[in-house]
């Protein structure tokens, strides 16, 4: 039943975008909720907050079942039940957000409460998100050439990996904001920013790997720790090479 219309207007019968005949709220073709009578600004509230508030409950509860049962998550999105949260790269781009909004809000407090060594926390992380995206394809790749696995195609593996690390990524978060708030100053020291990120790195993804592959534990640690170290440190390589490149060659601007 269409719950916007309003009294006398006349109800639709075609979808508006592709022309199909409409059978219920939803176009069958396109997928576009119906839309019945002209825009009203109570009706274009209540869509931006519904679609808002959908988007908000989605993001939190794939959180929530990555951190529960990220095995089951996955293996849903795979088996195609999908309904109730987010989609990979979804899920991925909202975790990047979640952390630039984190920096800025930490940013913003490190003062307040004289703790400016929290801002340290998501320096590295502020790139590009198609960097970070590229990350996912960089981890599962190697992952598939180094391990062979027999259960999962390689489409399978990105699929996992832009879940997991999108999870890390929003555990990563949480970093800066502990270090308001602990007495000793965590972030002044930058061996331990490093060390601690890669420990919650690489722990949430033992963790997740465990419960995707069924693997044993310490099976699980030796490919997610080898993975990351030789995924990271070539990453180094090529990211170290263009920075050299960039001091040796002349700027290409005019
Ligand atoms: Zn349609």
């Amino acid at each position: 039943m269409p719950t916007d219309l309003a009294e006398g207007e006349a109800t639709i019968t075609r979808c508006p975008s592709c022309g199909a005949q409409l059978l219920g709220d939803y176009c069958h073709a396109c997928g576009q909720r119906r839309v019945d009578g002209r825009m009203s600004v109570g009706a274009f509230v209540g869509d931006v907050a519904r679609r808002v508030f959908r988007f908000d409950k989605a993001f939190a509860m794939t959180f929530w079942r990555m951190l529960r049962d990220p095995g089951q998550l996955v293996r849903d999105y795979l088996a195609g039940r999908r309904q109730g949260y987010l989609d990979p790269i979804q899920y991925f781009i909202s975790s990047v957000f979640v952390q630039v909004c984190v920096a800025a809000i930490t940013r913003q407090f490190a003062p307040l409460f004289n703790r400016m060594s929290a801002v340290n926390w998501l320096e590295s992380l502020t790139g590009v998100v198609a960097v970070k995206i590229l990350v996912i394809f960089w981890m599962g790749t190697l992952w598939r050439l180094l391990f062979r696995p027999i259960r999962y195609n390689l489409a399978e593996i990105y699929v996992f990996a832009a879940f997991a690390f999108a999870t890390t990524g929003i555990l990563w978060a949480v970093l800066p904001l502990v270090d308001l708030i602990v007495p000793y100053p965590l972030g002044a020291n930058s061996l331990l920013v490093a060390i601690a990120s890669a420990l919650v790195e690489a722990a949430y993804l033992t963790y997740a790997v465990r419960a995707f592959s069924q693997l044993p534990f310490g099976t699980c640690l030796f490919r997610v720790t080898s993975v990351l170290a030789l995924g990271y440190l070539l990453l180094a390589g090529i990211v170290g090479l263009e920075h050299t490149a960039h001091w040796v060659l002349p700027p290409l601007q005019n």
